[in-house]
């Protein structure tokens, strides 16, 4: 197994991965608002999975998490949905799937 020294550093290497194996990537990173707070400026429901990845057909809706850590209930609200979807394929990956992302990946 790859070790990751963050949690950014694995959303890193996954998506140089992703774009090495041809994947176009949607990934909507968090800001600072003024008060120093992170955030991410979207509308809608709350809890949209980290990566969007569409290839030759396929598209993947991933949720990235830390080891050990599970989905929000936000979030799972959103994997349930995109998961009921035909022809969708839905991921929760965590560092500890590296090999599996690796094959998913092609
Ligand atoms: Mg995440």
């Amino acid at each position: 197994m790859l070790s990751f020294a963050s949690e950014q550093e694995f959303q890193r290497t996954l998506l140089e991965l992703a774009r090495l194996k041809g994947w176009r990537v949607h990934h909507t990173r968090p800001a600072l608002d003024r008060r120093g707070r992170w955030l991410t400026p979207i509308q809608g429901d709350a809890g949209f999975p980290d990566l969007v990845l569409a290839r030759g057909g396929r598209v993947l809706f991933v949720e990235l998490k830390r080891e050990g850590r599970r989905p929000s209930p936000q979030q799972q609200a959103w994997l349930d949905a995109l998961a009921g979807c035909a022809g969708v394929e839905v991921y929760v990956w965590t560092p500890r799937d590296w090999s599996a992302i690796v094959a998913i990946l092609g």
